[in-house]
């Protein structure tokens, strides 16, 4: 660990702002890939020029700057024209940037342009010396990164140039790989890839960059699910479970009858625990295929059998919902089971309380999130631990959970439909259980995708809906306007949670309650807002995809997605899980404001389809390596770089390289072992894979 301090124009308060970002150290830092990269193009013509684009001109000013208010707003303007055309170059609230701005002097400006009743307008375009341009700027591709408060893309950009340039990327850019292998594979070596990723001199060295992280993302994630099995494989469990009478029962007291699919994995999961070893199961199935009661069940068998079970799950309003769902079922059946709650918003009588339930063994079910598994938690007998969204934790999460139980059996569950070829490489070293079917008498969810002008039809639906006694989500991609200091070229107006809220209020009639929820608030807040949803007294939810994990309220049959070209198809699907889940007939009404045929193309899998396996297929199939600098799909796997989508042809190939390593086919060097030991660590620490 470098501290960032230790480097030049990085003070307390940049490091703290960067630690938000997840930067702790320098180290980090030198892993923050780009998300994207900003090519700078030589100065055009002013008819060249795209409105809704950025683009660049050169000129030398006639007069000085001309200095506007408007609205109490200060707008400096320059005019400038060439043979092909006029231009209007506007700052806003700078004032001070007309000094600048003056007569004869000559710039390169490089901003976004507009058009404005037939006049082209750029607005708050970058500054720069036209000597200075040329020489450092043109034909380069800057780093794009995720931006947070306080933090600019300047400064990222200072910040990871200070680092790569400094001796520190030497100690964290050790090759890893044997000889043997690179060749093979025709891969870049370690420390040009990561300089690259962040600097490329060329597109074709990033693309070379990039295909050797994607590699390591993949090999590494291998390597540490290979390790795992032969460690779990060679475990006897002290943790052996009896057939007991009670779970049977228990299951057939259930206010419905378990699918096929959950049968059976109720029975696996059941038979793996009682065989003696320790289990190491994935749980896959699609969102409201019903993975929680196949959860419930196992716990409650661990319990019946004298062991404690944990469920861990990603958010407290998860983990809240799976509590009460749980107890309301030991309330109605009349269970012999504990169960308690632990997160880490509760106060800390609360939680010490919770802790002494935990280590007296009086509760044998404990429900939480990442507090599960802090230092002060101590379990009597932890027999098994559930991770619910298994990929929203990071490794060295589950091992720490690991650690409070002796050696408990793990189940998995991931409501990530992967196409069935991908599968096969990806968990093809653990157990897996597909719930491949969904519970009977649901009614398909009805979809649509449609322009902005539908948006009134859409909302008088919705009314109609709440008038019936249902409930409405409507998902936006932002949190408000502003939140980004600088958005990247190419990114238009996207519609944010805190205005819609304010918009539909005035919208809807009185008596329609509306709330929101966001991933800026607190956890208290963000439950209270779940809570009212799913008491009913709010009747529309205005929120971002933070209620894509696992949410349950089956009064909600409506989901409205604004920009929902913005989503990765498996996120839309996610997202439109949380509808369909009773048995009114829901509907998903999705808002498409991209022109291109691409977004529509892709929207209509989803339109025209509710499986999760499919649409995962269909966006396997649409999404080839081609797009090399585009954003990766949030969500899915959290791999640093790769996607397991758009780099699959990767995946073989790195599983089969991690299989050489561990078999011993491919010998290798005492360095080359003890940097891929510390690669390995420093994964765990930070990927979220199983
Ligand atoms: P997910 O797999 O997305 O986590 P859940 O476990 O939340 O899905 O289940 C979705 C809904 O389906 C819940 O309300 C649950 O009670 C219900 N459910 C689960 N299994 C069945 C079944 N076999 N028959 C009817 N409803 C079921
Ligand atoms: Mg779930």
């Amino acid at each position: 660990m470098t501290e960032l301090t230790g480097f030049k124009g990085i003070g307390d308060k940049t490091a703290e702002a960067l630690m938000r970002l997840g930067i702790s150290c320098a180290e980090d830092m030198v892993f923050y890939f780009p998300r994207d990269y900003e090519e700078f193009e030589a100065p055009r013509e002013i008819y060249a020029l795209t409105p809704g684009r950025v683009g660049t001109v050169l000129c030398e000013l006639r007069q000085d700057a001309a200095v506007n208010r408007y609205n109490g707003m200060v707008i400096v303007n320059v005019y400038i024209s060439d043979m092909t055309g006029r231009l209007q170059i506007s700052w806003y609230n700078m004032p001070y940037i007309r000094q600048k701005l003056k007569a004869d002097s000559r710039f390169v400006f490089r901003g976004r342009v507009y058009e404005k009743n037939g006049r082209l307008i750029m607005s708050q375009p970058k500054i720069y010396d036209p000597e200075e341009y040329e020489s450092s700027y043109v034909g380069r591709l800057m780093p794009v990164y995720r931006l947070g408060k306080g933090i600019s893309s300047r400064l990222l950009i200072k910040t990871s140039a200070a680092v790569l340039r400094s001796s520190l990327l030497d100690q964290v850019s050790k090759e890893f790989l044997p000889k043997a292998i690179l060749d093979a594979q025709a891969l870049m070596g370690e420390r040009d890839s990561l300089l690259c990723i962040h600097f490329p001199k060329s597109r074709e060295r990033l693309y070379e960059a990039r295909k050797r992280l994607c590699f390591d993302d993949f090999f590494l994630f291998f390597m540490l699910q290979k390790k795992r099995k032969q460690l779990f494989s060679e475990q006897a469990s002290e943790y052996r479970l009896r057939p007991d009478m009670r779970l049977l029962r228990m299951t057939a007291d259930l206010p419905f009858e378990l699918t096929r699919a959950q049968a059976e994995a109720v029975k696996v999961i059941s038979r793996d625990m009682s065989s003696g070893r320790v289990m190491n199961r994935l749980l896959e199935g699609d969102v409201g295929s019903g993975k929680t009661i196949v959860a419930f069940l196992a716990m409650a068998h661990t319990a019946f059998c004298g062991y404690q079970a944990a469920l861990l799950v990603p958010t407290e309003v998860l983990a809240r919902q799976h509590f009460d769902k749980l107890t309301e079922l030991i309330d109605k059946q009349g269970l012999e089971l504990h169960p308690v709650l632990l997160t880490g918003s509760m106060t800390q009588t609360q939680k010490s309380e919770a802790r002494e339930l935990i280590a007296s063994h009086r509760a044998d079910i404990i429900i939480g999130t990442h507090a599960l598994f802090q230092e002060k938690v101590e379990y009597d007998s932890l027999g098994l631990v559930v991770t619910d969204e298994q990929h929203r934790f990071g490794v060295s999460q589950r091992e720490a959970m690991k650690q409070k139980g002796g050696m408990p059996h793990m189940l998995f569950m991931s409501a990530t439909p992967i196409p069935r070829t991908l599968s096969m490489i990806l968990y093809g070293d653990m157990d897996v259980s597909v719930l491949d079917s969904r519970p009977e008498g649901r009614l398909p969810i009805k979809n649509t995708v449609v322009g902005p002008a539908y948006r009134k039809n859409a909302y008088k639906f919705i009314y109609d809906e709440i008038k019936k006694g249902h409930r409405a989500y409507i998902v936006c991609p932002a949190i408000d306007d502003g939140g980004q200091d600088e958005e990247p070229a190419g990114e238009q107006e996207l519609e944010n949670v805190e205005d819609l809220f304010l918009k539909l209020r005035k919208i809807f009639p009185k008596e329609v309650r509306i709330g929101r929820l966001h991933g800026r608030m607190s956890s208290q807040e963000k439950e209270k807002a779940m809570g009212e949803l799913r008491d009913g007294a709010i009747d529309i939810l205005v929120s971002t995809t933070v209620i894509e994990v696992g949410v349950d309220v089956p009064e909600a049959t409506v989901m409205m997605i604004e920009n929902a070209e913005r989503f990765g198809l498996s996120q839309l699907h996610q997202l439109r899980g949380r509808v369909g889940r009773g048995s009114d007939q829901s509907y998903c009404i999705m808002i498409n404001t991209s022109k291109g045929e691409e977004a529509a193309e892709r929207l209509s899998i989803i339109r025209d389809s509710n499986d999760g396996f499919f649409i995962a297929s269909e966006d396997l199939r649409l999404r080839g390596p081609g797009d090399l600098l585009g954003v990766r799909q949030s969500g899915d796997m959290g791999f640093g770089v790769a996607d397991i989508y758009r780099d699959h042809e990767l995946l073989a190939p790195a599983r089969d390289s991690a299989e050489q390593i561990i078999s011993g086919s491919i010998p290798i060097s005492e360095d080359i072992r003890k940097a891929l030991d510390e690669r390995l660590s420093r994964s765990m620490e930070n990927s979220y894979y199983v």
